[in-house]
């Protein structure tokens, strides 16, 4: 049956269980399964290759994206590992400039290592990617938006040059849910998600998951999900799978409150630039409009002043909790230069737009008036005035 993609979150992957009608899939803590006879079993064998929990989150994800399978892994990254396990030495990769750092750090120094090739370039300039594509290029790894300057990638541009270099197109979706951009739609090959963000939404459970439409790759993703064995527990499944169903309602507030906080910021004499994709500010703005549904729910900004200044304006809010990570009902803010990305030298750092001064939030769920006094505090405290 058809649905909304509010209804789809509350029903995907949901079947009552057939002894006890229990509506919610139980947790299925178990490793193992008994056999009827030697080889004849249920569909379930062993828990690293199935498990009923994992599945529902699996169908659930699968639904959501519009793709024909998904596989969830132990995190974000371990999806990321399972995906890289599909290349071979001399492989290369074009990816995103300003990725994910655990991303980053995974090509760099676990798969650059190995003989697998990366060109980081800015993806939002096709020409670029075009440039920087080899003989042997598999792989294009774009995130849109980005972190933390969101960048917004067009991907069916992005789309058609990976196909016209048969590469493979993944898109991180982390960022964006498919509340907000279903990546299959504009031609991506995988979707990856951190599902320890949005998707989990509570900030209670760590998890990642990838999506295809591609019976091959699916197989693929299943092969390598029990082969290299960074699979979730049980209970992370069923914790991320109760997250799920209040996707719809949350994002859409996570989207009204960061609308209504980018502009407030905006309005700002001590605030030189904001970032939100739903802004027309915003340098790809059109096509944030064309791609998403909403903005999203994360907002960065840059504060006028130094890295003092920004490292006084985070310790000055009191709703929004200091702290990495994003997408949990809570409202966090941080600030890149001396936190996520401090170990980035100041010239590389500020090349790639994390400029001292620049401060990224997650905007959770709260009252909005609340949070834009918590912020107008923060520039008083700051600044002396708001
Ligand atoms: C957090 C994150 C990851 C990594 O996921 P983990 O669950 O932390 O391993 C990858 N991509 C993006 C965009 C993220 O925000």
């Amino acid at each position: 049956m058809s649905m909304h993609f509010d209804s789809l979150a509350v029903h995907a992957g949901a079947h009552p269980d057939p002894r006890t009608g229990a509506i919610q899939v139980p947790i299925f803590q178990t490793s193992t399964y008994v056999q009827d006879e030697p080889g004849c079993h249920r569909g379930y064998e062993y828990s690293r290759t199935q498990n009923p929990t994992r599945e529902a989150l699996e169908e659930a994800l699968a639904d959501l994206e519009k793709g024909s399978s998904c596989r969830s892994y132990a995190s974000g990254c371990a999806a990321a590992t399972t995906v890289l396990h599909f290349l071979r030495q001399g492989d290369h990769v074009v990816a995103g400039d300003d990725l994910y750092g655990g991303t980053y750090r995974l090509f760099t120094t676990a798969f650059e290592p190995l003989g697998i090739r990366f060109s980081f370039v800015d993806t939002t300039d096709i020409d670029a990617i075009r440039g920087a594509l080899t003989e042997q290029t598999r792989l294009l790894w774009v995130e849109s938006p980005s972190n933390p300057v969101l960048k917004i990638t067009d991907l069916a541009a992005v789309s058609e040059v990976a196909k016209e270099a048969k590469a493979l197109l993944l898109v991180d979706n982390t960022f964006a849910t498919p509340f907000n951009q279903r990546p299959l739609d504009f031609g991506a090959d995988l979707v990856l998600h951190s599902t320890t963000k949005y998707l989990g939404g509570h900030c209670d459970v760590v998890g990642g998951a990838v999506v295809t439409n591609d019976p091959e790759l699916g197989e693929k993703l299943a092969f390598y999900q029990n082969t290299l064995g960074a699979v979730p527990a049980p209970l992370d499944a069923f914790l991320t799978l109760r997250g799920i169903r209040t996707l719809s309602l949350r994002m859409e507030k996570h989207a009204v409150n960061a609308l209504a906080i980018a502009e407030f910021l905006e309005s700002q004499d001590r605030v030189a630039w904001v970032r939100y994709p739903f802004l027309e500010s915003h340098p790809q703005h059109p096509i944030a409009r064309q791609q998403m549904n909403t903005g999203g729910g994360m907002v960065s900004f840059e504060l006028r002043g130094g890295v003092e200044d920004g490292k006084t304006f985070v310790m000055a809010t009191r709703l929004f909790a200091l702290a990495e990570s994003l997408g949990g009902v809570e409202s966090l803010i941080e600030h890149p230069a001396t936190m996520t990305h401090a170990a980035v030298p100041r010239e590389e750092r500020v090349r790639a737009g994390l400029t001292d001064g620049l401060i990224r939030l997650s905007v959770g769920i709260e009252n909005v008036e609340d949070l834009i006094n918590d912020l107008r505090g923060a520039f008083r405290e700051v600044f002396g005035k708001a």
